[in-house]
């Protein structure tokens, strides 16, 4: 009985003990679940600020990619325009090193580039190409009568009356240098050239450009030398322009105002 009485008072002091173990331990799980929270909030709260900001960043980066949208949009059109401007700039020099700045008519660089394409053209498809050299008469008397300024009106309409003359799509009208001209003519027989060459004439008789000193009219004329051929391989365009100069000197031996006109075999 006392044994008994022992063994309940044992199991009694255990149970007791694991009272007060459990009841501490319970103490120390609350104080825990309140840390985790308490660290939990904290997080949440981390979180939402690093949210936010993220936003703002967010915004700010969109904001700079339509600046910078636009900024590129800016200088693309600006570049285009930049492109353009700098194309018509680049044409119109071309063009101004290719035309005579008195009669605005093709200059002598522009006359070389043309007769060198066209002489190749005509040598490849054996076509004939012609050549008229034209000379005002007695233009240093003119100067001389109506001054230097009154030549260069002269040489301006004198180059109009051409283009009136030569006025097919191919013919080429060009201001050799000083007051000399010259026409190329492609695709054409003895006939059409002799057409155009009479056409010429014709045309600066119709400026009546009055020429007192002039040993030759009362009137401005010019004296030409037409000069077609169909050129051989190998034989260069310089001798078809000696060959048309030769023939432009017999129009001014034979009398002026009129053109010489030959067939050439080169
Ligand atoms: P010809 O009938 O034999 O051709 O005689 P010409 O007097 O016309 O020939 P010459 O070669 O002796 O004279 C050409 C003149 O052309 C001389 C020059 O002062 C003039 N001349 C050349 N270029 C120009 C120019 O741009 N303006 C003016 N006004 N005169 C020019
Ligand atoms: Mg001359
Ligand atoms: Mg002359």
């Amino acid at each position: 009985m006392t044994d008994k009485i022992l063994e309940l008072e044992q199991e009694i002091e255990d149970l007791q003990l694991q009272l007060s173990t459990a009841i501490e331990h319970g103490d120390s799980v609350d104080e825990q679940l309140l840390k985790m929270n308490e660290q939990l909030k904290s997080e949440i709260s981390e979180r939402q600020k690093a949210e936010r900001t993220l936003q703002k960043l967010t915004n700010i980066i969109r904001q700079e990619k339509d600046d910078l949208e636009i900024l590129v949009e800016a200088v693309t059109d600006h570049s285009d325009r930049l492109d353009e401007q700098w194309l018509t700039q680049y044409e119109k020099m071309q063009s101004q090193a290719l035309t005579d700045s008195l009669t605005m008519i093709p200059n002598r660089r522009y006359f070389n580039q043309h007769l060198t394409h066209e002489w190749f053209y005509a040598t490849r498809k054996q076509q004939e190409i012609a050549l008229i050299m034209i000379d005002i008469d007695h233009f240093k008397q003119f100067n001389d009568t109506y001054g230097h300024l009154g030549g260069d009106e002269c040489l301006k309409k004198v180059a109009q009356a051409l283009l009136i003359a030569c006025h097919r799509k191919n013919d080429f009208v060009a201001r050799y240098g000083g007051e000399e001209f010259a026409v190329i003519i492609n695709h054409t027989d003895v006939d059409g050239v002799q057409k155009v060459a009479k056409k010429i004439l014709k045309e600066i008789e119709n400026l009546n450009i009055e020429h007192k000193t002039s040993l030759t009219s009362d009137y401005l004329t010019v004296s030409l030398g037409a000069a077609i051929t169909i050129p051989k391989q190998g034989v260069e365009e310089t001798e078809f322009i000696s060959r048309a100069d030769h023939l432009l000197y017999g129009a001014k031996r034979n009398g002026r105002n009129r053109y010489e006109i030959d067939y050439i075999t080169m």
